[in-house]
């Protein structure tokens, strides 16, 4: 089930669905709206919305859309039991193993299984899933309590079951289960905290990149953009590249983040601005305005960009807006 919601964690959810949607037996959005776009574009597979219906126009939404739903929370069983759907719904239980986050308790899911199974908005034995808080780092006891909780809570019932996202996949193969629900591996991204992407096998699919616009000299004791905060120590040459906050670079990213310039780690220095950033360019041989300056992706995985701004892989892609051209290739 592939994991497509918040645009495909920033690729764009229509380009994506379209090229993954041939390979896989399911795409997982987070809401209606999304699933709606998607049945709109012309995709037939099942889908998955996983966070459920929160309203009547929700649930009736799924019910014409034929998409699934994930159900976690008391006040959706009373919109199932106050709504008459002309065609029923398919369902996914959500058990809180131990995320602190959406799901019943675990010993609630029998009874919500038969509960489930006899509504006539629902078609079929609804499948059980949970998710897991810390599968980013394997090793840590948390997995494991998940993982035996949601055995003793399910293990008599009926019903597929799915708990393992990217880093269970990769790191869990005891929560693959029937159904596993890749996100952020699909785009190149780790999803453990001690390996690189590149040392799992997995490849970007998105490279941000745009251009040197200007190019000059500092003389030492000389400050760079907004507030001052960084100045040169030394004859320094600065490169000013054409991204900013405002088309998804972390403004928070601090002095040193690096950047790709000709091939070579630059970096970072001053604050980000709304469209432009700085860069440390003087020990590049040769450098001119116009070469292409590599934010992530190719030459520079995003997950260092992310420890170096303090954030993780998926926010970085996620942010990246609108207003950035997409090159397919
Ligand atoms: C987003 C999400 C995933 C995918 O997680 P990744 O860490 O990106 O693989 C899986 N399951 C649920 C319930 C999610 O919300």
């Amino acid at each position: 089930m592939a994991v497509i919601k918040a645009e495909a964690y920033g690729h764009g959810m229509l380009r994506v669905a379209e090229s993954l949607a041939p390979r896989v037996d399911a795409l997982a959005v987070s809401c209606l709206d999304e699933a709606a776009a998607l049945r709109e574009a012309g995709h037939h597979q099942p889908i998955l919305a996983l966070q459920g219906f929160k309203d009547e126009r929700d649930l009736r939404a799924a019910s014409q859309l034929d998409v699934a739903v994930t159900v976690h929370e008391d006040s959706q069983l009373r919109l199932l039991a106050a709504t008459r759907l002309h065609r029923p719904v398919r369902v996914w239980l959500k058990l809180d193993t131990g995320m602190g986050r959406l799901g019943f308790a675990p010993s609630r899911a029998a009874e919500l299984v038969a509960a489930l199974t006899s509504d006539p908005n629902v078609t079929a034995v609804p499948g059980l899933m949970t998710h897991l808080a810390c599968a980013d780092a394997p090793e840590r006891p948390e997995n494991a309590a998940q993982l035996a909780r949601f055995e003793a809570a399910t293990r008599h019932l009926p019903g597929e079951r799915s708990l393992a996202n990217s880093a269970a996949i990769l790191a869990l193969p005891d929560a693959h289960a029937d159904w596993v629900r890749p996100g952020i591996m699909l785009y190149g991204g780790s999803p453990l905290a001690d390996q690189s992407a590149a040392g799992l096998g997995l490849r970007p699919v998105m490279t941000l990149s745009t251009r040197l616009i200007a190019i000059h000299a500092l003389a030492p004791g000389e400050a760079v953009g907004y507030g001052a905060t960084w100045r040169s120590e030394r004859p320094t040459r600065v490169g000013v590249a054409a991204i900013g906050y405002a088309d998804g670079y972390p403004r928070h990213a601090p002095n040193g983040t690096p950047v790709l310039v000709r091939g070579q780690r630059v970096p970072l220095i001053g604050r980000v601005s709304m469209d432009m950033i700085t860069l440390d360019l003087t020990d590049l041989e040769t450098v001119q305005v116009g070469d292409v300056v590599t934010l992530w992706g190719e030459g520079l995985p995003v997950d260092e960009v992310a420890a170096a701004a303090r954030t993780i892989s998926y926010d970085l892609l996620c942010r990246v807006h609108d207003r950035v051209q997409v090159v397919t290739g």
